[in-house]
């Protein structure tokens, strides 16, 4: 069983008083807490370790380039990698994205290829492709979604055609809480030989994710949606894939030598990873994953569902609000629309009763109108969040509709 009240000591902001209330920290989606144990490794590396990576011999320099290291066999064993050499450190989903894009999509798409991503993706996984678009000339194809927020499966299907030469889509709808078949579109682009990336930020910290029984070229996520620092990111990619795709970025630390006639570059993951990279940041996620790891998955996933539902039922109580995404299978976020009542509005007033919840359009505009609206309220949760918390959410929720009756 999982002890909740020794993982929220963990997390001592949830102590915090807002307005004078009690926090209750609904807006995991957009960046999750962090324990105490995160952020110890931050202090650690600054007070302990501080030195550059890769480049020094001296004492300090080997200790955070092991630190620092060792978060790639951590990832590695997270997500089920083959290897370290799957794992590139990033800034975070969206330069995950980019980087995917603009060396795989940029080298290997041509006009006329079609790239499928879904109506629900985040602008993370929607802009890089246009920017390749409006380069390249390539069609960005998009799966619709259902009214109950599930993908349409039988368009992804009929999508799929011999120019179809890239699939992007993601694991768990930031704004829906979909959890979509992720193996079932990993599946059909195997058979198909397409490359497929999953967008796994919000999934990663939910769920345990296998990349090696997903199958999937490529997976991309962000430290600080699991209870890790902000400025961190993975890209897993498969081996003969990484090892094909140019760097996009170069400086110092991505090659094996360099003169002013020919640089040879460093192998994979290293050959993404120029510059100085957020050393204490990824040490961090190191500890992130210590922490994501020191529990089992399954009272995870039954606890966050159990939450879940125990949402669901409580708002639908509350008249005139409507949850928008009501499929079966969900994760993590709740999002809902209120009568006339502008989410800003709701999210504003709710914040006075301490609650912190996210509005507006979730980075994700395009699915907003394929629901014929501008803006959303969610709530997200994590593994600290409790039903008092959901409660505290649901009286300022009556409170919201008081104030505008
Ligand atoms: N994809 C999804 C599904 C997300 O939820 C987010 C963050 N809201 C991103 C991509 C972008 O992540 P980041 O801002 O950390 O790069």
């Amino acid at each position: 069983m999982l002890d909740i009240a020794k993982i929220r000591a963990d997390f001592p902001i949830l102590e915090k008083q807002v307005h004078k209330k009690t926090l209750a920290y609904l807006d995991n989606g957009a960046t999750t807490l962090k324990p105490n144990q995160v952020v110890s490794a931050v202090e650690k590396h600054y007070k302990e370790e501080c030195s550059n990576i890769h480049r020094g011999i001296h004492w300090l320099s080997e200790r955070a380039t092991e630190s620092y290291e060792a978060t790639r066999g951590k990832v590695k064993e997270l997500i089920n990698a083959d290897s370290t050499d799957n794992i590139v450190f990033t800034s975070g989903t969206t330069a995950g994205v980019n980087l995917v894009v603009q060396s795989y999509g940029r080298n290997k798409l041509n006009a006329g290829d079609e790239v499928i991503i879904s109506a629900m993706e985040h602008h993370a996984n929607i802009v890089p492709w246009q920017m390749l678009r409006d380069e390249k000339g390539i069609v960005i194809k998009v799966v619709p979604v259902f009214e109950d927020g599930s993908l349409d499966m039988e368009a992804y299907y009929s999508l799929i055609s011999d120019k179809t030469k890239f699939i992007s889509i993601m694991y768990v709808s930031n704004v829906l809480g979909t959890i979509n078949p992720m193996q079932e579109i990993c599946d059909k682009a195997n058979e198909l030989g397409i490359p497929v990336l999953v967008d796994a930020a919000q999934a990663i910290a939910h769920m345990p994710v296998d990349v090696q029984e997903l199958n999937c070229t490529f997976m991309v996520f962000s430290a600080h949606k699991m209870y890790g620092p902000t400025g961190v990111g993975v890209l897993y990619g498969k081996t003969e894939y990484l090892e094909a795709m140019p760097p996009v970025t170069g400086g110092g630390d991505m090659i094996l030598s360099v003169s002013f006639d020919k640089t040879v570059y460093n192998v994979a993951p290293y050959k993404f990873e120029a510059g100085t990279p957020n050393i204490a940041g990824v040490i961090a996620l190191g500890a992130a994953i210590d922490y994501i790891q020191s529990f089992d998955w399954k009272e995870v996933e039954e606890r966050e569902e159990e939450l879940i539902e125990y949402a669901h039922e409580q708002l639908q109580e509350i008249p005139g609000l409507k949850i928008i995404g009501t499929a079966k299978n969900k994760s993590g976020a709740v999002s809902f629309t209120m009568k006339d009542i502008h989410p800003h509005d709701i999210g504003t007033i709710v914040d006075r009763s301490g609650v912190a919840i996210r509005t507006g359009h979730h980075c994700a505009q395009p699915l907003m109108e394929s629901f014929g609206i501008v803006a959303t309220a969610r709530a997200s949760f994590a593994i600290y969040n409790t039903k008092e918390e959901v409660d505290q959410l649901v009286k300022a929720l009556k409170k919201v509709q008081e104030i505008f009756a």
